[in-house]
C-alpha cells in the first residue's frame, strides 16, 4: 500500500467516525446478555455527548443497590412521555430495546414531546440477571410493588418503584410504555384480578397497540385476557392513579434472546414505540378510577414469569 492510499484510509476513517459521532453509541448485541449496569450508564453518557442538542442525562433517584437510577431526557416538546424498561432484572431484551429506542430518538426526537427513557429500573436484578430486586435483606418483584385496586405485594417496598411513581406524578407523564420480555404481546389495562376489564377507552387503547405492532405483528389486547391477571403492576398503577395512557410491551420470544434475536426485537419494536407515542392523546385520560369488582380467586393465575 502506498503512503497516499494509507493516508486516505486513515483520514476517511477519522471523518467517518466523526460523522457517526464516534464509537460507543451503536449497540453491540453480542454484549446484551452480559452487560452490567455500569455499561448501560456508559452508553447513556455517550448518547448524551453525541447528541447534546437533543439528549441529556437525568437521575430518577436512588435505588436499593446504592446506585443512582439514570435515564435520558430526549427532545424538548411540551408533552412529557415515558419509556421504562427492566422492572424485571432478567429481562435484558427489554433493556436493549430501550437503549435502541433512546439511540434512535436522540438522533431524531419525537416532535413536540420530551421523552424520558429509563433503560433499567431494577439495578440489582439486572446485574444478577434476576427477576426480583434486592432490598433490606430480602427481595421483591418490582412489578407487583405498586398500589392497585385489587391488591399488591408492596406497595413501595423498593426505592426504585417509589421513585418512578413520584416521577410520573411530578413530570405529568401523559403516555407510558413499560418494556418487558416475553410473550410476545402489546397490551392495555385493566390487567388486574377482575372480570370487569373495560376502562371505557378501548378504542383509543386499541389504536395505540395497533400502532405499536405494525412491524412486530405481536398479539394485542387487554392485559388480563392476553397475558394473565397481575396485581400491583406499574402499568395499571399509572392508568388508575393518573390516567396515563399506559401500554405494556412483552418483547420477543424468550427471556434469553440471542444477539440476533435482540437485534430483531429492537428493529421491529423501536418504530412501533415511536409511532405509538406520536399518535397518543396529548392529555391524560379523565376517567381512570377502577369501578369494577375484584375477584380474589383470579390471584392464583399470576404466574410471575413475564
Ligand atoms: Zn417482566
Amino acid at each position: 500500500m502506498n503512503s497516499t492510499r494509507l493516508f486516505t484510509l486513515i483520514f476517511c476513517g477519522i471523518l467517518t467516525s466523526t460523522a457517526s459521532f464516534g464509537a460507543g453509541i451503536d449497540l453491540d448485541y453480542s454484549r446484551s446478555s452480559k452487560r452490567q449496569y455500569a455499561e448501560v450508564k456508559t452508553f447513556l453518557v455517550a448518547l448524551a455527548k453525541a447528541f447534546p442538542q437533543n439528549a441529556k442525562l437525568f437521575t430518577l433517584g436512588d435505588s436499593d443497590s446504592g446506585d443512582k437510577i439514570l435515564g435520558l431526557q430526549i427532545g424538548s416538546g411540551a408533552i412529557n412521555n415515558l419509556v421504562v424498561a427492566t422492572h424485571h432484572g432478567n429481562e435484558y431484551g427489554s433493556t436493549e430495546v430501550a437503549l435502541g429506542f433512546a439511540r434512535q430518538i436522540a438522533e431524531n426526537p419525537v416532535k413536540d414531546q420530551t421523552v424520558f427513557v429509563i433503560p433499567v429500573l431494577n439495578i440489582t436484578g439486572y446485574n444478577a440477571k434476576d427477576r426480583r430486586e434486592s432490598a433490606k435483606g430480602t427481595s421483591f418483584d418490582p412489578n407487583r410493588n405498586y398500589p392497585g385496586p385489587c391488591g399488591t405485594e408492596g406497595p413501595f417496598t423498593l426505592k426504585s418503584t417509589a421513585a418512578l411513581a413520584k416521577f410520573v406524578a411530578d413530570k405529568n407523564i401523559v403516555t407510558s410504555a413499560t418494556l418487558h420480555t416475553y410473550s410476545p404481546a402489546v397490551v392495555y389495562p385493566w390487567g388486574i384480578s377482575t372480570h370487569d376489564l373495560t376502562t371505557g377507552y378501548e378504542s383509543i387503547f386499541k389504536g395505540l397497540v395497533a400502532d405499536a405492532t405494525r412491524e412486530s405483528h405481536y398479539a394485542t389486547g387487554n392485559s388480563t385476557e392476553v397475558i394473565y391477571p397481575a396485581d400491583g403492576t406499574y402499568e395499571d398503577y399509572a392508568f388508575q392513579t393518573h390516567g396515563i395512557w399506559s401500554i405494556l410491551f412483552e418483547l420477543g420470544y424468550s427471556h434469553h434472546p440471542s444477539p440476533d434475536e435482540v437485534k430483531t426485537a429492537v428493529q421491529v419494536n423501536v418504530p412501533g414505540i415511536r409511532r405509538m407515542l406520536e399518535s397518543a392523546p396529548m392529555q391524560r385520560a379523565e376517567k381512570h378510577t377502577f369501578a369494577g369488582k375484584c375477584d380474589t380467586s383470579l390471584v392464583s393465575l399470576d404466574r410471575h414469569d413475564e
